[in-house]
């Protein structure tokens, strides 16, 4: 893993992959990663992406000179053709249809300083329609805990997590999806008698160690929620004291349960009625639990309700606030977290400030020297689907959406409407339609900070120069600035982007670089404070109210009727590939580790239709079809199956639907109606 630039520098940095944050550095004697004893890797101890991860650096089609479309074909050219063309035809589309005509998707897989400086310039420009992919993974997530908690993050540390008693896993598979936190940490509790409830339809590595497992039906999770808390309220197992002084609105939830009936949601669910007693008892009985959810729960039509519905189990239960309890989301990206938080969102500025709040737009404009515009933006689907009409210029930093976003044949339509800038490393499926390509910088050639999981503050540091005519992302970013704005852009470096993004975040205010050092920082960290806070909603819940609501929820039908002979796809990921694959899929030893997609069936479907392990089949729906092969296995439930979302083929996208959550506009990915047949 080196360049024509020379050779790596081995510096302490962060994984570029998952939201957990491992410490990364390079072993200059095998050419591959090795982990320093970080704050979260504490043995230094990483998984194989994580130790791949420098692998993907120098891949084939690394783009290392800007690129624009001439004649419908994309040639190279100097950076300033790429960004007079940029400047040029985004300059048009402000004036002929306004600033609202632009889109922004700015990259969980970048720093804070790229994503805080992409935001203020679209700002600037006259437009909140920015927003990265966290709108595909934990939009809901953060809506639900928004509303009922006041913030949307990991209530408690990884440090913490093992005091629980019971660990009630819902959606998630943290033992694939965030192998260090699960060994180090939960592993490390369970071995030591912490009881763990996996409800999920998939049994996994995660459900492999638990003690038991609801197999819930795709998309029923709020029966199975709504049914436990019934059971704990019925049984008076609830934490009074808790209910009484923490929560309001408990009546009104009493009575929306009062219909409910344990053993008709437990059939709703397709789950036995003893699983959800059984499973209530043990949540209500331990004396600390942790909750965690996952993409299983936040990916759906109603993604917002089913999380609401797990957070009205941690209140009833008094289960927040304490060592080893709360509502944890494990984020997926390595910096999901950290790209929220600056503002790359179409409703609120740097430190989930709302774009709505006319003194919030008067700070800013006396920080900034403007006002920032007041409507909120559309959100990262939408702005898809009106490329070409409301949208006439999309602007892509280092996200695929060709691959990542639902109903693909749509995507790959709606990406050829508009003027389609994309800064990235590679030549994505997202790339191929661009008409300039802005080659930028890896994470091993940059500096900046990335927010992890429980809200840590790590900085990532440069070990060599991009490749060929390739740039800073930080400086693309700012020369993209100067050319569309009369910003004055001249940050001296990333620490001084992150000075300014610290002045204008309360919650980042008393970060520094120093104080970061090799270690990190965690946010909240109010200014005058000695340090951030680490367990949220302790005394009182964040932003200072002393009680959180209940939400009454109740189960919506998916948005897919399934019809007689049809499965329902779930899809997901497994500990090899990273999200879109974009650099996974570019990474020798992952590819060898897992080089192609399998449909995962269980043994009475695949009998059914005749179909035998290693068979070859077609997946198909209204919106598109793809072939693959079989694994016949009964890990997965009757009546579903189950493919991940990393491979451009097949393109598991392809069948999704673009129903959107209403709150938090994030797609149903888990659940479409297919038909499975062998192929001839
Ligand atoms: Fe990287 Fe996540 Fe693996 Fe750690 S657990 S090495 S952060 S992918």
């Amino acid at each position: 893993a080196t360049s024509s630039d020379g050779e790596l520098e081995p510096k302490k940095s962060i994984c570029p992959f998952c939201g957990v944050g491992c410490g990364l550095t390079y072993n200059e004697d095998n050419g591959k990663g090795t982990g320093w004893e970080g704050p979260v890797n504490t043995r230094g101890e990483l998984c194989p992406k994580g130790a791949a991860a420098f692998e993907m650096l120098d891949a084939d089609d690394r783009i290392t000179q800007p690129m624009v479309r001439e004649n419908g074909h994309l040639v190279t050219a100097s950076w300033e053709e790429a960004m007079d063309r940029v400047a040029e035809n985004f300059g048009e589309i402000v004036e002929e249809h306004g600033p609202e005509a632009l889109g922004f998707f700015a990259s969980s897989n970048c720093t804070n300083e790229e994503n805080y400086l992409l935001q203020k310039i679209a700002r600037k420009i006259g437009t909140n329609t920015i927003d990265n992919c966290a709108r595909l993974c934990h939009a809901s997530t953060v809506a639900a805990m928004g509303k009922q908690l006041n913030v949307g993050a990991m209530t408690n540390t990884t440090d913490d997590l093992g005091e629980a008693d019971v660990f009630l896993v819902c959606g998630a598979n943290p033992a694939e999806q965030h192998p260090v936190i699960f060994n180090s940490y939960l592993g490390a509790a369970l071995r030591d008698g912490t009881e763990m409830v996996h409800i999920d339809p998939r049994e996994n590595q995660t459900t492999q160690q638990a003690d038991m497992h609801v197999g819930v039906t795709p998309g029923y999770d709020i029966p199975v929620l709504n049914a436990m808390a019934k059971v704990i309220i019925e049984e008076e197992l609830h934490d009074e004291e808790f209910v009484a002084e923490r929560t309001e609105g408990f009546e009104a939830f009493e009575e929306h349960l009062a219909d409910v009936d344990v053993a008709e949601n437990a059939e709703l669910a397709g789950v036995p009625e003893e699983n959800i007693r059984e499973a209530a008892h043990k949540v209500a009985e331990a004396d600390r639990v942790a909750s965690f959810t996952g993409m299983g729960m936040s990916q759906h039509k109603y993604g917002t309700d089913n999380v609401h519905a797990l957070i009205n189990l941690v209140l009833l239960t008094g289960n927040i606030g304490k060592p080893g309890t709360g509502v944890n989301p494990l984020r997926g990206q390595n910096n999901v977290q950290g790209a929220a938080d600056v503002g790359a969102s179409p409703s609120s500025l740097p430190g989930y400030q709302s774009v709505e709040d006319p003194e919030v737009r008067a700070d800013f404009e006396e920080a900034w020297g403007f006002e920032p515009p007041a409507e909120p933006g559309l959100t990262e689907v939408e702005a898809s689907h009106a490329a070409g009409d409301e949208i006439q210029g999309l602007y892509v930093f280092a996200e695929n959406p060709a691959i990542t976003e639902p109903h693909s044949d749509r995507i790959h339509e709606d990406l050829q409407e508009a003027f389609l800038v994309v800064q990235d490393l590679f030549m994505t499926e997202t790339a191929e339609y661009a008409d300039v390509i802005l080659p930028g910088s890896a994470w091993a050639e940059k500096e900046g900070t990335y927010t992890n999981t429980d809200r840590r503050l790590q900085r990532v540091r440069q070990m060599r120069s991009p490749p060929g005519d390739a740039k800073s992302d930080l400086e693309i970013i700012a020369e993209f600035g100067r050319r569309m704005t009369d910003l004055e852009i001249d940050y001296d470096g990333a620490e001084a982007v992150f000075d300014e993004l610290a002045s204008v975040s309360p919650i980042y205010a008393g970060i520094t670089y120093d104080g970061i050092g090799e270690s990190y920082q965690r946010w909240p960290f109010y200014e005058g404070a000695e340090s951030g806070v680490d367990i949220l909603h302790e005394d009182e819940f964040y932003g200072g109210e002393k009680t959180a609501p209940f939400a009454l929820v109740e189960h919506i039908d998916p948005g897919d009727e399934v019809e007689e002979g049809e499965l329902v796809l779930t899809t997901g990921r497994v500990m090899q590939h990273f999200n879109s694959g974009a650099l996974s899929r570019r990474t020798e030893t992952l590819m060898r580790m897992r080089g192609e997609d399998v449909l995962e069936m269980h043994p009475t479907d695949a009998e059914e239709r005749g179909i035998e392990d290693g068979d070859w089949v077609r997946v198909e729906n209204e919106r598109g079809e793809v072939e693959v092969e079989v694994a016949v296995t009964p890990a997965i439930a009757e009546g579903t199956v189950f493919m991940t979302f990393h491979y451009a083929d097949p393109l598991v996208n392809r069948l999704t639907g673009d129903y959107l959550d209403p709150v938090a506009k994030i797609p149903e990915y888990k659940h479409s109606a297919v038909s499975v047949s062998k192929t001839e």
